[in-house]
């Protein structure tokens, strides 16, 4: 059966056609109810090709009880052997007379991107000698890959410029043909941008002046219509360097979203959006100096105050061991306070808790008289209940619930009486 005739190929602007089905089959495997499949013998749904999507949109059909039914179409692909086929929610039988209407909105949003892609392209190579390798028509934004290794931020802003001049130039964008050996030739003599490896008439776009270019897609009649075009963005990539832009009404809304960004961010620091990276610049490295500021206050209010503590309790039997809790404080203090307490005086130990939350935080800390091993101690008392934890041999910390808090704490008590009597055991 010969391939359906495609109405797009002569006229772009086509938004509805009369045609017959000339083949249907059941659809496998399709998501969203998509369960039947159909040709036509004519047809202007663009299959997804050549980096742009296909078109959505509808199928008018008389059914046999004389009424119109409207059913929708949601993909349109091509098959391997070059057949295009509709995907729709019901079966629609060989022999019936449809009505195609393609979404418009969505087809010129596609040809606008399209063709603005021709054109960056084309202003690409001949402005930096940077060829497009790929294009990828996506929902949200545009990419081309082009062969080179980096773009200045200069080279890309003059060439967003020439594009937008071209746009406003407003100049024809028109369909031809050649033959395979006439095509060959334009791409020898550099005449033709790109030429695809398919044999029969090659179909050529040329933008008037600029770029010619051979491709099946769908582009609009002049440049003026493309609307606008905005880069947003350059990423390196294995091949190259990929650059996503936006044409139309795409461009206006991308611009938008971020002037809205901008407005509500210039409106919270109450300044102008010009101003915006110098203050946040100023803003970062205040924020920097005042976190150093903090940390210095912190650590000298843990040494005023372990020093107090260690005031409040006296030795006892040899041993000043501190036990302590604070609901109050943060873990990274109540180590500090820990490490300071065990520093200030001799035969000092500390078994401090933070409980900012449930597991509470458990500090060991000891003076540096006192030989035992920290860590040891508290990884065998976690291990005793199933927990992990440690540290170094002057200072440890673990986790621990709430409810196992006083059984890990006797355990920890335990084992630093036992050190310590073991310790004097070897002095005497
Ligand atoms: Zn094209």
């Amino acid at each position: 059966m010969p391939d359906s005739e495609r109405l797009y190929y002569s006229d772009p602007f086509l938004k509805s056609f009369s045609a017959t089905v000339v083949g249907d089959r059941e659809a496998s495997g399709q998501e969203r109810g998509l369960v039947w499949q159909v040709s036509l013998d004519k047809s202007a749904f663009y299959p997804t090709s050549g980096g742009q999507p296909f078109d959505t949109g509808l199928l008018r059909a008389t059914s046999a009880a004389g009424s119109s039914v409207e059913i929708p179409v949601e993909q349109v692909e091509e098959d391997d052997a070059g057949r295009v086929w509709r995907f729709i929610q019901q079966p629609l039988a060989a022999g019936t007379q449809v009505e195609g209407q393609i979404d418009w909105i969505r087809r010129f949003d596609h040809m606008q991107q399209h063709t603005g892609q021709h054109l960056l392209s084309a202003v690409f190579v001949r402005e930096l000698q940077a060829p497009t390798v790929s294009f990828h028509l996506g929902e949200e934004t545009s990419t081309i890959d082009l062969a080179t290794s980096a773009i200045a931020h200069h080279s890309l802003e003059r060439v967003e410029r020439i594009a937008n001049e071209i746009i406003g130039e407003d100049r024809p964008v028109t369909i031809s043909y050649a033959s395979r050996v006439e095509a060959e030739a334009m791409l020898a003599s550099g005449e033709l941008r790109k030429l695809p490896d398919r044999e029969g008439a090659i179909r050529v776009i040329d933008i008037a002046d600029l770029d010619r270019n051979a491709c099946g897609g769908t582009h609009v009649r002049a440049t003026g219509q493309i609307g606008g075009l905005l880069i947003r963005r350059l990423e390196k990539v294995s091949r190259g360097v990929r650059v996503e832009f936006v044409c139309g009404l795409r461009a206006v809304r991308a611009a938008r979203v971020d002037a809205a960004v901008l407005t509500e961010t210039a409106g919270l620091l109450s300044t102008g959006a010009p101003e915006l990276p110098g203050l946040i610049r100023q803003m970062l490295a205040n924020s920097k100096s005042t976190a150093k500021e903090r940390q210095k206050l912190r650590e000298e209010l843990a040494t005023y105050q372990a020093a107090e503590i260690v005031r409040e309790v006296s030795i006892d039997g040899g041993l000043r061991l501190i036990v302590r809790g604070w609901k109050d404080r943060d873990r990274d203090f109540v180590k500090l306070l820990a490490s300071r307490a065990a520093a200030a005086a001799v035969s000092t130990v500390a078994i401090f808790r933070a409980e900012d939350a449930d597991p509470i935080g458990v500090l060991l800390a000891r003076s540096p008289d006192l030989k035992f091993n920290c860590g040891s101690i508290m990884k065998e008392a976690l291990a005793s209940l199933g927990l992990r934890g440690g540290g170094s041999p002057d200072l440890a910390q673990g986790e621990v619930p709430a409810k196992d808090e006083a059984a890990l704490r006797d355990l920890v008590m335990n084992a630093v009486h036992r050190e310590i009597a073991k310790q004097r055991a070897g002095t005497d």
